[in-house]
């Protein structure tokens, strides 16, 4: 086992990732950004190293300051827990390069599902779903026009490089459709380096459901069921729970075979997750694979009790997983996740970086909060607006409800605006109790109030 690992992150993944290790009896060295001096993974850590100015892209992003550091205070093994450079294949291999063991798959898995469209092919030829488009990267508006007419609109154009949404356009004629290339090509450029894109149908009523993998050194290989992230915004995930409502046992089967079938084709060793689009008529369709941990892991954990991170770790030391065979991988109850983003829901949902006033977190029966905040901690503007991931457990999803609308209701976080009060209406509303919602839930909620808010209610604030 290692003894000393480098998380290679900020945030509450820094803070889980530095929990895990120290109940395996693991020495942890953070790295931080000048503008995270304050933060909760600096202090929890055993030793700490400053790597850069705020921006990422001189810190966390930073390749040679972060190697410099490891090598400093001679890790094993380096943790990039999710985004910055957690699937970044170059990375992987510098670590290994320099006899550091990247916490993750090997740098051939990252890259052949990094790229949407490889990952596609690469998926079409071990003859799982993937929904009807392109297989080659677009090239110009008379080829997006063709496809179209093929495939038929509404297409969606989606960045080959892509992620956290960015880079998508969804059309529903040839007028937009030639607008939205050239726009979604720079976009692209912009965020990824990579202006390549791709046109896929676009399914109007898919759910997003996606299966947590586990795969050893030793050839075990198992699924830790699903997690429904359906209730999104802009296509990023807000709400998530585990398992999905709308499974039963023989579908839950068959996708889950299916997660296992396409990890396999990628040699995947360690922690991954494929993610599937459920159409309305029990189709169901490869979206892409995330090759590392992801934010909503913990809804896994709260379902089976194992621990994904310290599975990870042990993965990656070569041992075998604590539970190697498929039906022996326990599941209970229903657990559900709320992302606290500091942002404001009447305001667009602008970003709302500033100093933390008021901090009472919810406790009681059935909470898991991951969160680096507190009161007196400033939000910085640099990074991402998750401040904070409020999970619940219940013996049932109706139980699981009830325990996250009294936390919600309980949570004081002040005076940052946050999307507190835009999950207390997704739990109250109707749709979202009987669990018939589609990836479009937000947007029509969203559009119901500017309509029509209900008197008295929150949302006649949100939406002013
Ligand atoms: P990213 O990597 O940027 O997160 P994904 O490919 O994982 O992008 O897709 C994110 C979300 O976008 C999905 O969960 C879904 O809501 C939506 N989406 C992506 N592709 C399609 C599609 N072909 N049809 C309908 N919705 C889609």
């Amino acid at each position: 086992m290692f003894s000393k690992i480098l998380v290679a992150n900020r945030g509450e993944i820094a803070l889980r990732i530095i929990r895990a290790c120290k109940e395996i009896g693991i020495r942890t060295v953070a790295v931080y950004s000048q503008a995270d001096a304050d933060s909760l993974h600096v202090h929890l850590a055993d030793e700490a190293v400053c790597i850069g100015a705020a921006p990422s892209s001189q810190s966390y992003l930073n390749i040679p300051a972060i190697i410099s550091a490891a090598e400093i205070t001679d890790v094993d093994a380096i943790h990039p827990g999710y985004g910055f450079l957690a699937e970044n294949a170059h990375f992987a291999e510098i670590c290994e390069s320099c006899q550091i063991k990247f916490i993750g798959p090997g740098s051939q898995a990252i890259r052949a599902m990094g790229d949407k469209l490889a990952a596609r092919e690469t998926m079409r030829k071990a003859g799982i779903p993937i929904i009807a488009g392109t297989q080659e990267a677009v090239k110009d508006k008379e080829e997006a026009l063709r496809i179209a007419k093929k495939i038929k609109y509404p297409v969606i154009i989606k960045a080959t490089a892509g992620g956290g949404g960015r880079g998508m356009r969804v059309c529903h004629n040839d007028i937009r459709l030639v607008s939205a290339l050239m726009t979604a090509q720079q976009e692209a450029e912009a965020a990824f380096g990579n202006a390549n894109v791709y046109i896929e149908k676009y399914l109007e009523k898919p759910r997003h459901i996606e299966f947590q993998i586990l795969a050893d050194t030793h050839g075990h290989i198992v699924y830790l069921y699903d997690r429904d992230c359906t209730i999104q915004r802009r296509h990023q995930k807000l709400l998530e729970e585990a398992p999905s409502p709308i499974l039963d046992w023989k579908m839950r089967k068959k996708m889950g075979e299916t997660a296992v079938k396409a990890a396999k084709t990628v040699n995947y060793v360690n922690a991954g997750t494929i993610e599937f689009l459920l159409d309305t008529d029990g189709k169901f369709y490869f979206l892409e694979m995330n090759t590392r941990i992801q934010v909503e892991h913990g809804l896994t954990e709260l379902i089976t009790g194992i621990d994904i991170v310290k599975e990870q770790i042990r993965i990656a030391a070569g041992e075998k997983l604590s539970i190697k065979k498929q039906d022996k991988i326990p599941i209970k109850g229903h657990a559900i996740e709320c992302r606290i983003n500091a942002e404001d829901p009447a305001n667009n949902f602008i970003p709302c970086p500033g100093k933390i006033e008021r901090f009472i977190a919810p406790g009681g029966p059935g909470i898991r909060m991951d969160t680096h905040v507190y009161a007196g901690y400033t939000v910085p503007p640099y990074y991402d607006s998750m401040i904070a991931k409020l999970m619940v457990f219940g013996r049932n999803r109706g139980e699981a409800i009830s325990i996250m609308q009294r936390a919600l209701d309980e949570f004081v976080l002040e005076p940052v605006k946050t999307t507190i009060p835009l999950h207390k209406e997704i739990l109250k509303n109707p749709l979202f109790r009987r669990a018939q919602v589609y990836t479009d839930f937000i947007q029509r909620l969203l559009g119901e109030w500017e309509n029509k808010p209900a008197e008295g209610s929150i949302l006649q604030a949100l939406v002013r």
